[in-house]
């Protein structure tokens, strides 16, 4: 997920949110729709007035004119007849891309809200600071701000053959490029290095950057390379990956959902293995 079109971030909350302020609630990680199951729909600020329904707010920005807020409703919060939360992952596909986007950036907004009620360093309860999206602390002064966790993903290629795993978790049958987080200490690409050294035990060079996606899981930031092999023996490790293997470029398994930038970075990668194995020697 990324900044859609059309939108342009701010936080600086208006003195009155006009009416129709689409207004992304979340009760714990769960955001208020209404509409059909296939067709859910955001409220807007003024049907969250008359539902009786509010918590904190802080303010996203504007989507095409119209303003956005995420809103942090108390855990006892109602749900209200017609109305319904539900979890992030089950509006895939069925929000309308832009509305997804400010959903996802909404629940990281909250989930931070939620998460910093009191100060890291002293304990004192936070507030909400002037000017900027932090806490601050009145006792000491410590300032929070949304967290932001980078973490590569990277597939690897040896001739015209790709690198995927499996991580225990997966469904049956899908693979998917290596990930992992940044450490302390660690540029993108020393993290591309251990974590192919520590997941599958091989060396990789020629590291090139593709793309980067917001995953709001809880607040990661997902940046996508591709690499060469280098040298090594593929040695699974087997309590993060349950199943690495090099798969021909026109025979790869299940991959990840379209959703998803590891799914754009197969393609992309097939797409080029497919052009070279197209071209005369
Ligand atoms: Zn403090």
């Amino acid at each position: 997920m990324h900044t859609p079109e059309g939108f342009t971030p701010s936080h600086a909350l208006p003195a009155a949110l006009p009416a129709d302020t689409l207004a992304f609630a979340f009760r714990d990680a769960k955001v208020l729709v209404g509409g059909a199951d296939d067709a859910p729909v955001v409220p807007r600020a003024s049907e969250l007035a008359g539902l009786g329904i509010g918590g904190d707010r802080h303010y996203l920005g504007e989507l095409d004119g119209t303003g956005c807020v995420a809103i942090h409703l108390p855990a006892e919060a109602r749900e209200p007849e017609g109305w319904r939360y539900a979890g992030l992952r089950s509006l895939f596909f069925r929000l309308p891309e832009p509305l997804l986007a400010i959903a996802a950036r909404a629940f990281q907004v909250v989930e931070w809200d939620r998460t910093h009620r009191y100060c890291g360093r002293c304990g004192t309860p936070t507030r909400d600071k002037q000017g900027e999206r932090a806490k601050e602390c009145p006792a000491c002064g410590y300032a929070a701000f949304p967290r932001v966790t980078p973490a590569m993903m990277v597939l690897v290629t040896r001739g015209r053959e790709l690198l995927l795993a499996r991580a225990p978790r997966f469904p049956p049958g899908m693979y998917s490029a290596l990930a992992g987080f940044v450490e302390p200490g660690e540029t993108i690409e020393d993290c591309i290095h251990r974590e192919v050294r520590e997941e599958v035990g091989i060396e990789v060079g020629a590291i090139r950057y593709f793309a980067s996606q917001s995953w709001a899981f809880p607040h990661s930031l997902m940046i996508a390379y591709t690499a060469e092999y280098a040298g090594g023996e593929l040695t699974p490790d087997e309590t993060e990956i349950a199943e690495a293997r090099w798969f021909a470029w026109d025979a790869v398994p299940d991959l990840p959902p379209s959703i998803s930038i590891s799914r754009r970075l197969i393609e992309a990668t097939v797409a080029r293995l497919a052009g070279e194995a197209a071209r005369p020697c």
